[in-house]
């Protein structure tokens, strides 16, 4: 955000709705058109209006939504892509070079994992994942692989593990590393990473920022100049921009994200808490929960615990597998950060890719993303759910 924003004073809610978001300058219009627009006119060759040229380079809906963006993470220059693993494959082109190696957490998202593995593998980029709890394991990590890139998400999917973003941050940059935290989970309006000294902050803005799984989208957010014109480039270069009626999809969800989220987290706080100690539930996974190995760190880190919750329950995969087919509000889809509640069996559906490898999820383990409809509805819906088990 440049200092001559004028909403760079203002608070969160307030940067959410008008930053980028200024009345159209020609007709008062409180809600900028859309601009479908792919070329714009030129005043003689080369006489650019406001450097408009071609909606792959620039498009004043996309760049409403950057706007918006940088000022929501408070970042200096921000990124739209279709979808959150093309803002990755753009960010990981534009910095790794053959040889290079990426450090990741043991419980990155599979889409992540499965894009360094197998499709930079091929270029001769290093992978190797660690549990990023383990201050001591992550340094010697660094100091032996020496990566490029060190990745990390917070709160992890789908075991909800809190990491700490300034610690790692601290060891990475001892080595040179990259920090870059994939901030989909907590959403700027809970978590800012690069305020706790991370580099890039990665978005998939399917999820909550879009947050009415509706518009496919991802974002890259970040300080650094030289980053930023490098992360420009491989975005005009290979052309992965959001079009405009995404962008704006996006741009309009994001105005509510603090008050959905607000939602979000009480409703989740109010499913955890009601479950735990239930006969068929042998934990629940919550950061908001005082006995969540992760909460006096969450509680520093994050201004509230977001949407995300898991059970293990007792019964195991059989029990899962019927508590995930007998839920009537939760609607049975992979995805999450909707204001509709969805339930994931992980290991058979957002987790399959990465059933035998080091980040496989227990075959016990079911995932929430808790919506915004009525508290009681929902833990009532669980209640009955786990009674049948
Ligand atoms: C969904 C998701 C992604 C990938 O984003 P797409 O928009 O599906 O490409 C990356 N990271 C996390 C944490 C996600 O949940």
């Amino acid at each position: 955000m440049s200092s001559t924003d004028p909403h760079a004073t203002h608070g969160f809610s307030t940067r959410a709705i008008h930053a980028g978001q200024s009345p159209d300058a020609s007709t008062g219009a409180v809600i900028p058109p859309v601009h479908f627009s792919t070329t714009y006119a030129q005043d003689g060759v080369g006489g650019l209006r406001n450097g408009y040229e071609y909606t792959r380079g620039t498009n004043p809906t996309r760049d409403a939504l950057q706007v918006q963006l940088a000022a929501l993470e408070g970042g200096a220059h921000a990124f739209s892509f279709a979808s959150g693993l093309a803002a990755e494959d753009a960010l990981l082109r534009a910095v790794l070079r053959p040889g290079d190696h990426v450090l990741m957490g043991n419980d990155v998202y599979g889409g992540t994992h499965r894009l360094v593995r197998r499709v930079f593998g091929a270029w001769q980029i290093g992978l190797t994942t660690v549990e990023l709890g383990d201050l001591e394991a992550t340094r010697e990590a660094l100091e032996t692989l020496k990566p490029r890139v060190l990745w990390l998400e917070t709160p992890s999917n789908p075991m909800m593990k809190i990491t700490d973003v300034t610690a790692l941050a601290e060891l990475a940059r001892a080595v040179g590393a990259l920090v870059v935290v994939d901030n989909t989970f907590a959403t700027p309006y809970l978590q800012q990473p690069l305020a706790l000294g991370a580099d890039v902050v990665v978005h998939s803005t399917t999820k909550y920022l879009g947050g009415h799984s509706d518009v496919l989208g991802g974002a890259l957010v970040m300080n650094d100049d030289a980053l930023a014109e490098k992360v420009g480039f491989h975005q005009f270069a290979a052309g992965a921009v959001s079009g405009p009626l995404d962008a704006w999809l996006t741009t309009r969800g994001i105005k509510t994200l603090a008050v959905r989220m607000d939602r979000h987290s009480a409703n989740a706080q109010a499913i955890a808490e009601a479950f735990v100690g239930h006969p068929a539930v042998a934990r629940v996974y919550y950061p908001g929960l005082a006995d969540h190995p992760g909460h006096a760190l969450a509680a520093r880190q994050m201004s509230g615990f977001g949407g995300m919750l898991s059970l293990d329950l007792v019964g195991g995969a059989a029990a899962a597998r019927a508590f995930a087919e007998h839920l009537t509000v939760f609607t049975l889809a992979e995805s999450l950060g909707g204001v509709e509640s969805l339930v994931n069996y992980p290991s058979e559906m957002t987790h399959a890719s990465v059933r035998g490898t080091e980040l496989e999820v227990p075959d016990s383990i079911i995932r929430l993303s808790v919506g915004i409809e009525d508290a009681a509805d929902l833990v009532a819906d669980v209640r009955q759910a786990l009674d049948r088990l």
